[in-house]
C-alpha cells in the first residue's frame, strides 16, 4: 500500500493469528491446539479478557513481517522500537541511484508550523496562504537535487559510497523488513498511530493497524474497545 508520496509498506508474510493468541492462551489448561477454539462468542470473551488485563504473552504467537519503504527520518523512529527484527538496505553496499537503489525524495504535500502546546509537534498552519506549500516545495526539492547530485560527483570523484552517503538529506527514502509479533506491533501502533506522533510515521502506522485489523479481526475488536492500550 502507498504512504507518502513514494513510500510503502506491504505485508509480506504472516505466521499465526486470533487462533494462535486462544491457543497459547488455553495451553495454561492443559487444552490442546486442535481443541483450542471454543467457539466465537466464547474465543473473542478470551481475547477481550487478555487485552483488558494486560496479558499479553498470547499475542506474541503471532507475527508479521513487512516491508517498508520510508523517509530516513521516519525511519530513525521507527528502529527505536526494539521489540522487532530488522534489516535494511545499506548505502556502504548500494549505490543511491543506481540500478539497485533509487534515490527518492519525500517532499510533503503540507508544510507544518509548530504547535503551540506540544513542544515536539507541529500544526497545519491556521492562516491560508496559496504561496506556502509550492514555495518550500521548491526549496526541499532543490536542496534534494543539489545533495544528489553532490553525492554522484563524489562517487564519480572515487570516494567510497560509505562516505559519499553523508551528504544526502533525512528526506532520503529507505527500505527495510520488520519481524515483529503481534504484543510488540500493538506497542508500536499505540504509540506511532497516536495524535502526539509525528504525521508521517503515523500514516504508517494507520495503515498498518488496518493490516492488523485484517489478519486478527477478534484482537483488534478487543484492542479498540480498550482504547488500544498496549497489552
Ligand atoms: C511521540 C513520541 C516522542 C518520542 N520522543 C523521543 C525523544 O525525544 N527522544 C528519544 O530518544 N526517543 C523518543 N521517542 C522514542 C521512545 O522513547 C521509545 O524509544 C520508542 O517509542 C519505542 O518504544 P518502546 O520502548 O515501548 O518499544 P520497544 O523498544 O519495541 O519495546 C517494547 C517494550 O519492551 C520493553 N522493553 C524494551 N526494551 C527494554 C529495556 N531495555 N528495558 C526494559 N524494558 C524494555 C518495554 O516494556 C517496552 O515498552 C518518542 C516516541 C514517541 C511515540
Amino acid at each position: 500500500l502507498k504512504v507518502l508520496d513514494k513510500g510503502e509498506v506491504k505485508l509480506l508474510d504472516r505466521m499465526g493469528g486470533d487462533g494462535s493468541v486462544i491457543a497459547a492462551a488455553r495451553v495454561s489448561n492443559g487444552v490442546d491446539y486442535e481443541s483450542a477454539s471454543k467457539g466465537t462468542a466464547k474465543d473473542q470473551g478470551l481475547i477481550n479478557f487478555l487485552i483488558k488485563n494486560r496479558h499479553g504473552s498470547p499475542f506474541e504467537h503471532a507475527a508479521f513481517q513487512f516491508y517498508i519503504k520510508t523517509p530516513m527520518f521516519v525511519r530513525s523512529q521507527w528502529h527505536r522500537h526494539r521489540m522487532a527484527s530488522y534489516n535494511e538496505i545499506s548505502g556502504r553496499y548500494v549505490e543511491w541511484g543506481g540500478t539497485d537503489a533509487p534515490l527518492e525524495f519525500y517532499i510533503p504535500e503540507q508544510w507544518r508550523v509548530p504547535a503551540a502546546t506540544n513542544k515536539q509537534g507541529s500544526v497545519n498552519p491556521s492562516e491560508d496562504n496559496p504561496a506556502w506549500n509550492p514555495m518550500l516545495n521548491m526549496m526541499l526539492e532543490l536542496w534534494s537535487k543539489t545533495a544528489g547530485e553532490t553525492y554522484a560527483d563524489l562517487i564519480e570523484l572515487g570516494v567510497a559510497k560509505e562516505m559519499a552517503r553523508m551528504v544526502l538529506p533525512v528526506n532520503l527514502y529507505t527500505q527495510f523488513y520488520m519481524t515483529v509479533n503481534a504484543r510488540a506491533l500493538m506497542n508500536f501502533l499505540n504509540l506511532r498511530a497516536a495524535e502526539d506522533a509525528q504525521w508521517e510515521i503515523r500514516q504508517f502506522a494507520l495503515t498498518m493497524r488496518d493490516m492488523l485489523k485484517d489478519a486478527m479481526p477478534m484482537t483488534y475488536s478487543a484492542w479498540e474497545r480498550n482504547d488500544f492500550i498496549v497489552p
